[in-house]
């Protein structure tokens, strides 16, 4: 039985007023999730805040990426030790906005999946196609791509450990989520993949949907058979929303 993740991104967002009351409000709706874990990834300053205020056991610190180097000449480059040391659990990497944005490549990811895992933490490694992927049928091939990446570097034993998070680009900050039907073919196009190489580990995997996931959405979205939860944006930044989408999955 797969344990269900909630996992807040709240991107470049937020400040020290937020962090009070979004935290403290989520933190203590965490303790009634039952059987789902919550993470809460603030910006890079509020982590330390942030994790004082996280004291329910279903609650974890997560943070939004990490360098793939562990220390040296990269300014403005933050390492996964730092987070460990501050008490992260989670770090997301290959969101699609910084494979957009900042050119972190398939094997980028795949090299901060390592760092990420050698500094005692749990990527949240996210995949996607673009809209103009899908619609040129090149959906699963951009999926399987850069899954295999990160069992080409990390080795298929690594993924014990990990969290995937399928979020289609189209679907994020957009208000179009894809349907529930399209989601759970691109989940089982994930565990296959996986279970090609183990089965076991296959099985454990969780896979979180991404892309516009709310409150009145949420629920069949998780009801999906290899669905194991949500990574949300835009709706992390409200704690009635996003303590809604963490009770629906659990
Ligand atoms: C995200 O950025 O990971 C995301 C899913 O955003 P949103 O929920 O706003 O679509």
């Amino acid at each position: 039985m797969r344990r269900p993740i909630v996992a807040a991104n709240w991107k470049l967002n937020g400040n020290r007023s937020m962090v009070s009351s979004l935290v403290a409000a989520v933190n203590k709706h965490a303790a009634s999730a039952v059987s789902a874990d919550v993470v809460i990834c603030p910006p890079f300053p509020y982590l330390v805040e942030s994790r004082a205020l996280i004291d329910q056991g279903n609650a974890y610190l997560g943070a939004q990426n990490a360098a793939k180097e562990t220390n040296g000449a990269y300014t403005g480059e933050v390492s996964a030790e730092m987070l460990a040391e501050i008490g992260c659990r989670f770090v997301i990497i290959g969101h699609s906005e910084r494979r957009q944005y900042y050119g972190e490549s398939d094997s980028i990811v795949a090299e901060k999946f390592v760092r990420v895992q050698e500094a005692g933490l749990i990527p949240i490694v996210c995949v996607g196609e673009s809209l103009q992927q899908r619609e040129q049928g090149k959906m699963e091939q951009t999926i399987i791509s850069q899954i295999q990446a990160v069992i080409a570097k990390a080795g298929i034993s690594n993924f014990n450990n990990a969290v995937v998070a399928y979020e289609p680009i189209w679907a994020i900050g957009t208000g179009e989520t894809a349907t529930p039907d399209q989601a759970q073919q691109v989940h089982a196009l994930i565990r296959g993949e996986v279970a090609q190489q183990s089965e076991s580990i296959a099985s454990e995997l969780r896979i979180l949907y991404g892309g516009s996931v709310k409150a009145d959405n949420a629920a069949e979205l998780f009801a999906q058979t290899d669905i194991d939860g949500g990574l949300i944006g835009g709706a992390s930044l409200d704690a009635a929303q996003f303590n809604a989408i963490v009770s629906a999955a659990g």
